[in-house]
């Protein structure tokens, strides 16, 4: 049977594969990835493309399979804890590497035999210069390395060395194992790489039983053909180390020879995309954790409220391309924003209130009015929500002397409650001494239940609001961009991306008020916040007594309006 391709139109990588498919003899017709993540820190966005390469190719292909497996060859970075929740993103993401879950650290034995191998073929050597030296005799791109003085040791000496190596008789950085390759070679990955270094430290899996560890140009390769996978797709990064990938699997003479393909990773605008740097936000407190609503880690966008398919349809619609390039942040807000328009129940909240107080409305009467859970989708349904004699709008609803455009409330002006009344307004009462506002005073026309005209009088505005008795109190966090430079790790000045964090990132707004029927709302839910944009509960702080909102993004793209500097708010 030829592969089919479900949703993803072929990238390059797919049209590779689909070759290679076609090429196969029937019973080797079949692709195998993995995704292998480096457990010292959680995923982001970037692992999330490619998960979903991987984990994609596999599902579009029968047969497919995709393993999931921890490159833990690192003990003196690498956490159980890091283990737990790389697992948990890619299930969520909504991936199942069903039986296939594999660290690196169970081949340890048969990667050391394969060394073993390769110092009998004479192919590699016990290196016995510090790293300062084993630095300074490789030489540079345009110089040729030089070979190390114990390049020429015998097999029976290397043998000997390599096995007390990994008994521990041996200091920390005092032996390495190299492969004898060319220390002339133009690729500098091939001038005689380190194979094993000594680091005499617990590893979370195999304890204190290695004092060696492997590299990963050595051990990638070989778990690669161990686990039997046809395609290992990696960043671009790692084209260079593509020659030393194929070197140690025909050295080695194995059967399983996977074809390694690069593709570019991704970046986007004002975050970036490393665990290293990420670490470095998390462990300076720069953010609250490796899941604040700011980061760009899977845990840190399921908190904002991103869904699995948001990320998901993004990483499709970014496709898979050869060349680097930076995509636009704008790019992932639109992918949750598009879903939530469509998925996200409509209902108000007042984030910066202001009192209205409507004299003519009778002083203990509660009216529940209609007001539907989603303009375009009826099937949503509808919810009944209080009004009463005292209520709450936005604070710059209301303009005391109103500029040319502003539609709002303003002294002696009509305006709509969104499923409720016209009101007018009558006076504004003042504090004294500061001139602050603390009321307003306002009269409604009882013949404009439901927010209709009742003679054809139109009025310009419309506006959300909460009544007062009946509202609950709740936080709400505004998140904008992580840094205010799109490339932060690329300034021209050199500077360290953290002094491009932008300081306006997190706006909480602690006096809120939203509708009832926010309630019950379960941590992790989205709405649409009326005029404001979507919001979800937080599923870290929120509780029944004390709401916690996050918004995962504005309606609208506010930030590329401010770039072009237009005006903030639209009315
Ligand atoms: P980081 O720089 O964030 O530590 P990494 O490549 O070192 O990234 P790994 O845990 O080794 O992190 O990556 C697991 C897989 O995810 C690798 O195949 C890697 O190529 C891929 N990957 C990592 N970052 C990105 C990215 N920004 N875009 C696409 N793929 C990525
Ligand atoms: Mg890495």
């Amino acid at each position: 049977m030829t592969p089919t391709n479900l949703t993803n139109p072929m990238d390059f990588i797919r049209t590779i594969i689909a070759k290679d498919l076609a090429k196969a003899g029937s019973s080797n017709r079949k692709v195998h990835t993995r995704f292998p993540p480096e457990p010292n820190g959680y995923l982001h966005i970037g692992h999330a493309k490619s998960i979903c390469l991987n984990f994609g190719i596999a599902a579009e292909n029968t047969g497919g399979l995709c393993n999931l497996r921890f490159d833990d060859t690192d003990p003196t970075k690498e956490y159980i804890k890091y283990v737990g929740s790389i697992k948990d993103d890619v299930r969520w993401l909504g991936f199942d590497w069903g039986d296939r879950l594999f660290y690196a650290s169970d081949y340890f034995e048969q990667l050391y035999c394969y060394a073993v191998e390769l110092v009998k073929n004479g192919k590699a050597y016990v290196c016995s210069l510090n790293e300062e030296d084993i630095r300074k005799y490789r030489g540079t791109v345009t110089e040729p390395g030089r070979e190390s003085p114990y390049r020429t040791r015998t097999i029976e000496e290397n043998l000997n060395l390599l096995q007390r190596m990994r008994a521990g008789e041996f200091e920390d950085g005092s032996h390495v194992l190299r492969a004898k390759i060319d220390m002339a070679s133009p690729n500098m990955k091939m001038r005689d790489p380190l194979i094993y270094r000594i680091r005499r430290v617990e590893h979370h899996r195999t304890g204190n039983k290695w004092s060696i560890y492997p590299m990963y140009d050595f051990a990638h390769c070989l778990s690669d053909s161990i686990e039997g996978i046809t395609h290992s797709l990696c960043t671009l990064e790692f084209e260079n180390n593509r020659e030393l990938y194929d070197w140690f699997i025909n050295e080695l003479k194995l059967d399983c020879h996977p074809k390694q393909i690069e593709f570019a990773r991704l970046e986007l605008t004002y975050t970036v995309l490393s665990k290293r740097n990420l670490l470095e936000l998390v462990e300076g407190g720069y953010v609250t954790g490796w899941d604040d609503p700011r980061m760009p880690t899977i845990s840190g966008l399921r908190r904002r409220g991103y869904t699995p398919k948001s990320i998901r349809n993004f990483c499709e619609r970014i496709g898979v391309a050869k060349k680097n390039s930076t995509v636009d942040i704008a790019l992932l807000e639109q992918s949750i924003r598009e879903e939530m328009n469509r998925l996200a129940p409509r209902v108000m909240a007042i984030l910066r209130p202001l009192r209205v107080i409507i004299d003519n409305y009778p002083e203990d009467q509660v009216e529940m009015l209609e007001a539907e859970n989603h303009p375009e989708n009826p099937g949503m349904g509808n919810r009944r929500i209080p009004f009463s004699r005292e209520i709450y709008i936005e604070q710059d609803d209301f303009s005391e002397n109103p500029p040319r455009k502003f539609f709002r409330l303003a002294p002696g002006r009509e305006v709509r409650l969104k499923h409720a009344y016209f009101i007018k307004c009558e006076s504004v009462v003042k504090d004294e001494q500061s001139g602050r506002i603390i009321e307003l005073h306002c009269t409604y026309d009882p013949q404009s239940r439901g927010g209709a005209s009742p003679d054809g009088r139109k009025v310009k505005g419309t506006l959300h609001w909460v009544s007062a008795a009946h509202a609950l109190k709740a936080e709400v966090y505004l998140y904008d961009h992580l840094f205010s430079s799109p490339n932060p790790l690329n300034e021209k000045d050199g500077s360290d991306f953290k002094s491009h964090l932008n300081k306006n990132s997190l706006e909480a707004l602690t006096s809120c008020r939203v509708e009832p029927s926010l309630k019950a709302a379960a941590p992790g839910s989205s709405y649409q916040f009326l005029r404001h944009g979507y919001f979800c509960v937080d599923s870290v702080n929120s509780s029944d007594d004390a709401l916690v909102f996050n918004r995962t993004v504005s309606l609208r793209d506010t930030w590329g309006k401010i770039e072009k500097g237009k005006n903030r708010h639209g009315t």
